[in-house]
């Protein structure tokens, strides 16, 4: 059992960048958290609904999904499902019609906001984290993610290019803080696809770490097929095989950000 937060911390992990590793830090957290007592709900706001099929959600047309909370006001605890296999794990689901969101959300009011009311209207009480799997845009879906969250997670994949648009992320995270959201904080960066065997894997880690400081996590993701493979049978990597090199670290992770004091806006 890790220490619950007093009140339920709302975590964004973005990177407008694709392939990352958003979707499965998202997946692999929150299932590492759920595991250690922590009551946990990832909201997928990916239309590609990675997330959700990761983590075995069951999905057809008639599913009702984070489309119809944002386009429709559905209420979130109409659509969060639990997750086959752990318990204090939920999802609430993404489906394609989530692609159409970001221009039907254009039309609506306070169309920025759409997620952060939605959690406004549900009972956090029974939870202690909520993660959002963000889309790879820093679009309509992504600002909403960031105005309804306190907190961002930047995945960084330890490749060439891998700082490549990060300024323009955090130009948009001071965006939404000086108009949106002043409680908004970078609280966490996590290196993945990390591969001791490449100067340039360190590289890009020294090169983080020296410009991030102490928000970047001391552990970090290796490169692992095991990683790759879970997504494949609905599972995380943390119940898909727990003795892998990825689920230790994906474990190592979540146990840092679970003792890490929450930082401002709380
Ligand atoms: P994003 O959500 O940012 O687009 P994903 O989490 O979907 O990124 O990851 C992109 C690809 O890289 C996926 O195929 C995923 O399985 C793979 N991947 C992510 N992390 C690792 C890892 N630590 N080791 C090996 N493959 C990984
Ligand atoms: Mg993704």
């Amino acid at each position: 059992m890790w220490p619950r937060p007093e009140r339920c911390r709302v975590i964004s992990v973005a990177n407008q960048k694709g392939g990352v590793g958003k979707t499965t830090t998202t997946v692999n957290i929150a299932a590492a958290l759920a595991m250690h007592g922590q009551r946990v709900l990832v909201v997928d706001l990916d239309p590609q609904g990675n997330a959700s099929t990761a983590l075995g959600v069951e999905r057809d047309s008639q599913t009702r999904s984070i489309y119809h909370c944002l386009v429709e006001d559905e209420e979130m605890s109409k659509l969060a499902q639990p997750v086959p296999d752990n318990p204090n794990l939920w999802c609430a689901p993404a489906t394609i019609d989530l692609a159409g969101a970001e221009i039907e959300l254009v039309s609506l009011v306070a169309r920025e906001a759409r997620l952060k009311r939605a959690f406004a209207a549900y009972d956090t009480s029974e939870l202690d984290y909520i993660l959002v799997d963000c889309p790879p845009s820093l679009g309509l879906l992504t600002v909403n993610a960031m105005v309804a969250c306190d907190e961002v997670m930047i995945p960084i994949q330890c490749e060439y290019y891998a700082l490549e648009g990060l300024g323009q992320l955090l130009r948009n995270v001071e965006l939404v803080q000086s108009h949106l959201n002043p409680g908004l904080a970078i609280s966490t960066i996590l290196l993945t696809m990390y591969d001791g065997r490449t100067r340039l894997s360190q590289q890009v880690a020294d090169e983080v770490r020296s410009h991030f400081g102490e928000v970047v996590l001391n552990t970090v993701v290796p490169r692992s097929v095991r990683v790759s493979e879970a997504p494949s049978y609905g599972k995380s990597v943390m119940t898909y095989d727990p003795s892998s090199t990825g689920a230790s670290a994906y474990e190592a992770s979540a146990r840092e950000i679970a003792h890490r004091a929450p930082t401002v806006g709380r």
